[in-house]
């Protein structure tokens, strides 16, 4: 077995221990890695991934659908308005909705293209001024002008706490955030809290470099 498939059968380990019966989905980080590193990974059967880049995520992932394509890709980093046809055109799923400007776009984009990715609100638990995300207290406002307004398929949120803190109180936050809005996905933990997400009620765990190992 290579050690990505090993690493990759490890979190799913841990990942099903945590959840005690509940599902919770796996989305492998790939960003910075080739796709020789994700290739293992699609072998031993992951088809979810996440990419933080648009033009990365560009340069990789048609090569590799062609021989998988039930992939479903999540964009986890921030979008420029700009880059968003391509997003809407590449990925399934984009978590980091987070303003009022970027959602009209988006909801533009994805009528014109006839494309309708699965849309998160990502949200900045921890007020963060370098932080992307919508501050706590305004995203409720931001989820009802994305569905009632621009009509977006707004599926769950999404968040990065400070990675200074304890994680819980925040991921408790993001799902109250979730289930005040009848919301189902809730994408929150990486590698180094991931358990303690899932047992806050995380429905998606993003894991990168306990999988593909440290990024250059
Ligand atoms: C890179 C990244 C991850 C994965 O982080 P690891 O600590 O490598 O597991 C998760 N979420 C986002 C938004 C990221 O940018």
């Amino acid at each position: 077995m290579s050690e990505i498939a090993a690493n990759l059968a490890a979190i799913r380990r841990r990942i099903a221990a945590a959840a005690a019966g509940r599902p919770v989905s796996l989305v492998a980080v790939s960003k910075t890695h080739e796709a020789a590193a994700i290739r293992p990974a699609l072998d031993a059967g992951q088809r979810i991934f996440g990419e933080n880049r648009v033009q990365e995520a560009k340069d990789k992932w048609p090569a590799l659908r062609a021989s998988f394509p039930d992939v479903e890709l999540h964009l986890i980093g921030p979008l420029q308005t700009n880059k968003v046809r391509d997003a809407v055109a590449l990925f399934d799923v984009i978590e980091t909705v987070d303003r009022p400007k970027l959602a009209r776009v988006l909801a533009e984009e994805m009528r014109r293209a006839n494309r309708f990715p699965r849309c998160l609100i990502q949200v900045n638990t921890g007020a963060e001024a370098q932080k992307a995300g919508i501050a706590p207290e305004l995203a409720d406002p931001l989820i009802a002008v994305c569905r009632d307004e621009f009509a977006l398929p707004v599926a769950g949120v999404m968040a990065i706490p400070p990675a200074d803190e304890d994680p819980a109180p925040h991921f408790r936050l993001l799902a109250a955030i979730a289930t005040r809005n009848g919301l189902e996905m809730i994408s929150m933990g990486m590698s180094g809290d991931f358990e303690i997400a899932i047992r806050c009620g995380a429905t998606h765990v993003r894991v990168g470099s306990a999988i593909f190992g440290h990024r250059a």
